[in-house]
């Protein structure tokens, strides 16, 4: 088993709701151990005039291999009304393989860790509730310098329900 992160964002459709719905699938996967959610956290878009996100990370402990996660993730973004329109357009549900134990995958489908993970406060908080404090990216980072460098403004962290 290795330990896997996976970024999740909505901002359509009820944003929580998508959320705890995906929690379910990804408890449901096969050769997979659910091994916890951070807390919700919501902000504004990054593209201007969507609504806001809503954002969590989820560990997962899982035997399935890279692409064959990747394929359950999508089926599971399919699942819950996912459509492809426009590149970073609103979505019913995103998920995304931030870190995969310890690997670096370099594939045409699949880069991890996640190419934008070191700049985004909606994944790094999140999975700082998650990961272990002296978590080292495959690449080398220490999370704890990506979240030094990116500031928590315009994050709120939700209640949990
Ligand atoms: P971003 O990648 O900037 O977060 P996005 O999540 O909106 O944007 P998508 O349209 O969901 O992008 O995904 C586009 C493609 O990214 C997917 O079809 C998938 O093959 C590829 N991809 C590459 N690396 C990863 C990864 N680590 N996790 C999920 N998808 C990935
Ligand atoms: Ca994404
Ligand atoms: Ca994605």
């Amino acid at each position: 088993m290795e330990r896997i992160y996976i970024g999740m964002g909505s901002n359509l459709a009820e944003p929580a709701a998508q959320l705890r719905s995906a929690l379910q699938a990804l408890a449901s996967l096969p050769d997979s151990r659910f091994v916890g959610v951070s807390a919700f956290y919501q902000s504004d878009s990054l593209l201007p005039g969507q609504p806001r996100y809503t954002n969590a990370v989820a560990a997962l402990d899982s035997q399935l291999t890279p692409l064959d996660l990747l394929d359950a993730l999508q089926a599971i973004e399919t699942d819950q009304g996912r459509e492809r329109l426009e590149r970073w357009g609103p979505r019913t549900l995103d998920l995304d393989i931030l870190l995969y134990g310890d690997r670096l995958i370099d594939e045409p489908r699949l880069k991890v860790p996640h190419y934008h993970m070191h700049a985004r406060a909606f994944v790094l908080y999140p999975l700082a509730e998650l990961a272990p404090a002296d978590l080292r990216l495959a690449d080398g980072r220490l999370l704890q310098d990506l979240l030094a460098a990116c500031p928590f403004a315009g994050l709120e962290r939700l209640p949990p329900i």
